[in-house]
């Protein structure tokens, strides 16, 4: 016996022949003699009509009021899936955030979780109750409810998951795991069985849209066994219900990967912009006076590459950040003018950031040297470089971004078993 917890996000809750499907999900664990706590999402397309319908009443409202209407998608959800769970002659009782609780902070419409009380939970988990809990959504300091962010629901999952102390945290969607790279982009992607957290915040963070940032860097703290799988595959299928290797793809902690590759995955981020600001003075506390401000304007600032200068009097500055921020970068770079000294800026949207991802980096030699000979023979121009540890991120012009992706995705070898 294991205790579960099962996460079915809004297109697997779509409509009630869904419901149904996912009850069935349900019902094959709860067989099997484990102990279920399932999170919901809404059913899709509903907040965003919830979202709407709230910016319609007036674009100014309140943040509290947003979190009263836009929660209100998920408890429909919970419901009708305890509906369909009894109906199938399976226990289950939905929840509320604020019924658990789950206490997070004040952000209303961002709020973050601080605390879950598990006991009541655990406690009916003792008769074999299924919790059906609504995700992206708890209660807040003034004990009104409070939502977590868009794709919040995934962060639920896996919160809920460390409050109980779960074996696992599955998480249902409507792909079947992580893939080495964008299958739509390289159809020879494989199925990762295994992806390290670390990987998966990488990946995650560079637009491998599969689970919320905020889940994976919530599931490394707490060490929370995450597995992506589908839910659009038949519930009864042979080795669905094999609790030690379903079908899908487990984050996990390294220990946990035995046999570990150089690179797991290709990863990239299109709509890049590159800012370039030419001949900076060159002194202590310039770059704190260039980001600080941008800071301050919620950019996104990505990719920093700042160069050694050649007398220690100027240097050059590039940097990133989304295409759609440029202008609003560009504004902020140009009122500091006289602050920061500097001859001009030169920009250029369009950019794709294609990234190589591997804890198996940290112990081989001669990673980043393979990619830059495999762009260079397919004649693709790299302007900026940035790595860490377990990631080489190479900046290029959008154009050659699906090139790039297969180039790299089979000089590693990754099409390949
Ligand atoms: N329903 C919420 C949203 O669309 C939360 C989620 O689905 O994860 O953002
Ligand atoms: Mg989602």
């Amino acid at each position: 016996m294991a205790r579960i917890v099962m996460k079915f996000g809004g297109t697997s809750v779509g409509d009630i022949s869904r419901i149904r499907n996912v009850a069935r999900h349900v019902k094959r664990e709860v067989d099997a003699g484990h102990e279920v706590a399932v999170v919901v999402s809404a059913m899709s397309g509903k907040t965003n009509e919830l979202v709407g319908w709230a910016r319609e009443a007036s674009p100014m409202h309140d943040a509290r009021e947003y979190d009263t209407v836009v929660a209100a998608g998920e408890q429909i959800s919970s419901g009708l899936l305890a509906i369909t769970l009894q109906g199938i002659g399976v226990d289950a009782r939905s929840w509320q955030g604020w019924q658990i609780p789950i206490r997070t902070d004040n952000s209303h419409g961002a709020a973050r979780i601080q605390e879950i009380d598990g006991t009541e939970l655990i406690k009916r988990f003792g008769f074999g109750q299924v919790a059906v809990i609504s995700g992206f959504q708890g209660i807040g300091p003034d004990n009104r409810i409070a939502t977590l962010g868009r794709g919040g629901s995934d962060t639920s999952a896996v919160a809920i998951a460390a409050a109980v102390k779960a074996d696992r945290c599955d998480i249902y969607t409507d792909v079947d795991g992580v893939y080495t790279t964008d299958p739509r982009i390289e159809p020879k992607a494989r199925r990762l069985s295994r992806i390290s957290f670390e990987e998966m915040l990488e990946m995650a963070s560079l637009g491998a849209k599969v689970l919320q940032v905020r889940s994976v860097e919530l599931a490394m703290v707490h060490k929370v066994r995450t597995f992506v799988r589908s839910s659009f595959e038949d519930p009864d299928a042979p080795g669905m219900g094999d609790f030690d290797n379903p079908p899908g793809t487990l984050i996990c902690d390294e220990d946990e990967i035995v046999e570990q590759q150089v690179v797991t995955g290709i990863a990239y981020a299109k709509d890049e912009a590159q800012l370039s600001l030419r001949r900076v003075s060159d002194r202590p506390g310039v770059a704190a006076s260039i980001f600080g401000p941008l800071a301050e304007a919620n950019l996104n600032v990505d990719m920093i590459v700042q160069n050694i200068s050649e007398d220690g009097s100027f240097t050059d500055m590039t940097f990133t950040v989304p295409s759609s921020d440029l202008d609003k970068a560009l504004g902020v770079l140009n009122r500091m003018k006289e602050t920061i000294t500097f001859d001009m800026v030169q920009s250029e949207a369009g950019m794709s950031k294609v990234s190589v991802i591997g804890i198996g980096m940290r112990s081989h030699a001669g990673v980043a040297a393979t990619a830059f000979k495999a762009l260079a023979e397919k004649g693709i121009n790299i302007r900026a470089i940035t790595t860490s540890e377990i990631k080489i991120s190479i900046l290029i012009d959008g154009a050659y971004t699906e090139l790039a992706v297969r180039t790299l995705h089979s000089v590693y070898g990754l099409d390949k078993q």
